[in-house]
């Protein structure tokens, strides 16, 4: 079942890797209706049976990594009268999604069926979004736009200013597991970019966070402060690290402390890739 946070927002699972609690859509009701990303391709059946007899008017991305806009192709067809709105820096990757499955294949290794392909969706379908548009849903709810960029260069928030609602996709990392780790991802993190979105966001007061990854967190202020600090001692550990060790045994440490123990393989693989991202930061910042 969907899950119904206030009485215009709800979450669907996504069930990102099979599993429950660890990817989510949010589709948001005035009287238009907006879906806030959409999972992996493997989500599209699900989400459209939680959807129901309602029809998005608007499906927004926050970045097109295709575990949040695996499915968006398969949604444009199932919906005609919806747009794709979408980072500018995001749109090729949307109108012909070879390069971004490529690169998604080479940086998730053994994760890459699990993260489904992207398929190409019709150019004349997407509203370019560069932050600061505004989309009415009627009933007093308005979708904000906000460039955030730092997880990735096309990364984006929404914020619904009638609930203080924030919908943060990866740019406060991720909460799974009742651990908080840094989303840190390849081939673009940018730790400079995430540390001045996160400060954006704060200003914004949102009193709710809704996380593709995962859920809603009520505490916001809370919780932005602490990600923050996270993603600093993050990448401070793997700096240091990263001075006198090969990438493979900075790896090994970092994912050898006890909290990390115990992990469903794929997200134990997914913590992998949030070294190998800052590892890749840090080169490309020594170039
Ligand atoms: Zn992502």
């Amino acid at each position: 079942m969907p899950v119904s946070l206030s009485s215009s927002i709800e979450m669907i699972d996504t069930l990102q890797f099979g599993l429950p609690c660890i990817g989510a859509a949010y589709h948001i009701y005035g009287k238009r209706h907006a879906l806030i990303d959409t999972g992996t391709s493997h989500a599209a059946t699900r989400i459209r049976e939680r959807l129901g007899s309602h029809a998005p008017d608007f499906i927004f991305l926050t970045h097109v990594h295709p575990d949040h806009a695996g499915a968006s192709a398969m949604l444009a067809e199932a919906y005609p009268e919806a747009v794709i709105g979408v980072h500018e820096r995001g749109v090729r990757h949307l109108v012909d999604p070879v390069r971004i499955n490529e690169s998604v294949r080479a940086s998730t290794g053994p994760l890459a069926d699990l993260y489904g392909e992207m398929f190409p969706i019709p150019v004349e379908r997407i509203v370019v979004l560069k932050g600061g548009e505004r989309f009415d849903l009627g009933k007093g709810m308005r979708i904000e736009v906000i460039d955030t960029p730092g997880h990735a260069p096309h990364h984006l928030c929404f914020f619904e200013r009638s609930h203080r609602a924030l919908f943060c996709g990866d740019a406060l990392g991720i909460w799974r597991r009742e651990m908080h780790v840094p989303a840190t991802v390849p081939p673009s993190f940018d730790s400079e970019q995430s540390l001045a979105t996160i400060k954006r966001l704060a200003e914004y007061q949102p009193e709710y966070l809704y996380l593709s990854h995962f859920g809603e967190v009520r505490d916001a202020a809370t919780y932005i402060d602490r990600y923050d600090l996270l993603l600093r001692e993050w990448m401070g550990r793997i700096s240091e690290l990263h001075r006198s060790f090969s990438d493979e045994e900075v790896i090994r440490k970092v994912l050898s402390a006890p909290k990390f123990q115990g992990l469903e393989e794929p997200l134990f693989l997914e913590l992998k890739m949030c070294v190998r991202g800052v590892l890749d930061y840090l080169d490309r910042e020594a170039c």
